[in-house]
């Protein structure tokens, strides 16, 4: 993996991250393939949507399906067909918030499969394998992922046996393959610290926070980005996982962020909810019946190109599943061209304006 930094302005960088499967430029956003596929999405529609990396889930793929078919296709890109970069992300997080009976020992994690009951133990080491196996770009170590409210204490103990699942990971890895630390310590900016300079002699390839998004208050949330995201490696990408809305994400560039994940843009989009440049808009409320713009006239994406917003009203509510595919391609663009944006902001060191815009639209709410 090589990552090169073009640009600084302030604490935000623009750069490129290059691979085996390509290069994308940064700060990305990762939009989320859990099983391998972008839900309702063609690889066609990705594509068309600028998405250069896609976030697939080492927890949800080793569930199903079974090694045999991932070897008979060549890994992961081959099964699913794609042959841009892939991020995948270790199961820690999963484990902790998907499984009944989970069990945390010093070695790894004892839990139930949620398919069909069946007891999986799941470690660094089987966690990197699978990783490995998948053929991922990119991959994360294993960890534990506390929860909102942990307090200090549990925040520490936890932290500690993710230090030691670190050493175990970074052991683990006998591939070329890149692979992300994950600096826990909860909302603590102290324990975050100890986790990343214990992480830091590992030299891994890059460095993530993680713990966060999990339901603590964003404020608290926004301490620790203020405090950690220009801390972490200055030569290595920085990715904040989990986050989050378009005003989060300028934020977290702003101090010093480089990579993201989150659900949102997808998720929402299946529940009607699009980003718009003025906001969002809930495509249900009665007052799209009839309206015949686009939903956003400023997009070139493929649904804004050629469908309205009465029509999408409409397919959404005689259930038909083009409503879903026709918002995920909108929301999928929206947050690619977000991206794009705060690349030319930070060229032309002018992200605050943007910081500010969105600011104002999340007050007029
Ligand atoms: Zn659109």
């Amino acid at each position: 993996m090589k990552f090169t930094i073009h640009k600084k302005s302030n604490k935000s960088r623009k750069g490129k991250i290059e691979l085996p499967h390509g290069s994308f430029e940064t700060p990305a956003f990762m939009t989320v393939g859990t099983y391998g596929s972008v839900k309702s999405l063609s690889n066609k529609d990705l594509y068309d949507c600028n998405v250069d990396i896609i976030l697939c889930n080492a927890y949800h793929l080793m569930l199903r399906p079974d090694n045999k078919t991932l070897e008979k296709s060549d890994g992961l890109h081959g099964f699913i067909n794609w042959d841009k970069p892939i991020l995948t992300d270790s199961g820690g997080y999963q484990v902790f918030s998907l499984s009944d009976n989970t069990i945390v020992k010093k070695d790894g994690v004892h839990f139930k499969s949620p398919i069909n009951g069946e007891k999986i133990f799941l470690s660094p080491e089987k966690s990197i394998e699978i990783q490995m196996r998948l053929g991922s770009d990119i991959m994360m170590i294993f960890d534990e992922c506390t929860t909102y409210p942990c307090n200090k204490d549990d925040a520490f103990k936890s932290l500690e046996l993710s230090l030691h699942w670190a050493d175990l990971s970074h052991k683990a890895n006998t591939s070329s393959n890149a692979l992300f630390g994950i600096v826990q310590g909860g909302v603590f900016n102290d324990l975050r610290e100890i986790s990343l300079s214990a992480l830091e002699k590992y030299n891994f390839d890059g460095y993530a926070l993680g713990g966060l998004s999990v339901g603590e208050p964003i404020e608290l949330r926004n301490e620790v980005i203020a405090h950690m995201g220009d801390k972490l490696p200055e030569t290595k990408p920085r990715y904040l996982m989990g986050v989050g809305k378009p005003l989060d994400i300028i934020y977290a560039v702003m101090n010093g962020i480089d990579m993201f994940d989150c659900v949102i843009p997808t998720r929402n989009a299946r529940n009607g909810q699009l980003f718009v440049n003025n906001g969002v808009i809930n495509i249900r409320n009665e007052q799209y019946k009839s309206d015949m713009r686009p939903i956003d006239s400023s997009c070139n994406c493929f649904t804004c190109q050629n469908y309205s917003r009465a029509y999408i009203r409409h397919l959404d509510r005689c259930n038909d599943i083009l409503a879903q595919r026709l918002m995920s391609i909108h929301n999928v663009y929206f947050y690619q061209d977000l991206m794009r944006k705060i690349r030319v902001a930070i060229e032309n060191d002018n992200l605050i304006d943007l910081f500010n815009e969105q600011t104002n639209l999340n007050k007029r709410g």
